[in-house]
């Protein structure tokens, strides 16, 4: 569909092949954050976070916000309030070890400009049939953040309705 094929083109990491299965147990990653060069932070305001954020952010399936990589991104832009101004300040590099990424993330990396770690792979496969189970603000900065509804994320890139 849409967006996941054209967001999964736009990760730049090698391609693997996966078997069933690969869905089973839990998964870690590792969101570097780190400040860009040049980047100036927002003007300080009560919504807006002007710490440097730079750093790495763990990712776990255990915490129940979606895949690894997904509550990796989650915390970070929770720490960032959700700004746009501020996530922008900063380039992101993601690094999930164990598993290729699935398609469902590697697209939703893809269209947000994270880009791999030296040895990070990728997959077409959805590592499950089951709900994609990101968090609803996530999604929601997602729609914000592309200028797509919802629904569409839910239909295209979570494949809910697939
Ligand atoms: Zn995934």
């Amino acid at each position: 569909m849409g967006l996941r094929s054209s967001g999964y083109k736009l990760f730049i990491a090698e391609e693997v092949v996966t078997t069933a299965g690969d869905g089973k147990g839990v998964c870690g990653a590792t969101l570097t954050v780190a400040l860009r060069d040049g980047a100036v932070l927002p003007p300080a305001s009560p919504s807006v976070v002007t710490a440097d954020l730079s750093g790495a952010y763990s990712g776990n399936t255990k915490n129940k916000r979606g895949h690894a990589e997904i509550d990796a991104l989650y915390q970070f832009f929770k720490a960032a309030g959700w700004s746009d101004a501020v996530i922008g300040s900063y380039d992101l590099e993601i690094d999930c070890p164990a598993k290729p990424c699935c398609v469902r993330c590697s697209a939703i990396l893809g269209l947000l400009g994270v880009s791999a770690a030296p040895n990070q792979r990728k997959t077409t496969g959805t590592m499950g049939k089951t709900a994609y189970g990101a968090h609803p603000d996530f999604t929601k900065y997602l729609a914000r953040r592309l200028y797509e509804k919802e629904t569409k994320i839910r239909v295209e890139i979570y494949g809910w309705a697939c």
